[in-house]
């Protein structure tokens, strides 16, 4: 039988991201990998970069990656479109994000 080699390409069904990185702040520690319970993402081969993301549309929003980091900034949450919240500044007008 052959040995054939290959490598991991994330799913691009959607443009989805659950998270963004920071990869000035990720240290590619890949505690987010450990804790996501169901694979959103792979450890990067290239050693110290931020994991890839291998499933995005299989995430579940619940947040463990994100509030387990330990390097503030590194990852945030990127709620979907459908899901997100908007407030407005009754003084100000202004629309802003939750
Ligand atoms: S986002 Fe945080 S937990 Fe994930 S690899 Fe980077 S530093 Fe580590
Ligand atoms: S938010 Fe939850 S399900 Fe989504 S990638 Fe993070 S740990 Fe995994």
């Amino acid at each position: 039988m052959s040995q054939q080699k290959l490598m991991a390409i994330p799913n691009v069904v959607t443009p989805n991201q659950p998270v963004l990185f920071n990869p000035e702040i990720c240290n590619g520690c890949n505690h987010c990998v450990e804790v996501c319970q169901i694979d959103v993402y792979i450890p990067n081969p290239e050693k110290g970069k931020p994991p890839i993301i291998l499933h995005p549309d299989e995430c579940w929003y619940c947040g463990c990656c994100a509030n387990d980091c330990p390097r503030p900034g590194a990852i945030i949450f990127n709620w979907p479109l459908q899901s997100r919240g908007y407030w407005k500044n009754k003084e100000t007008g202004k629309i802003g994000q939750v």
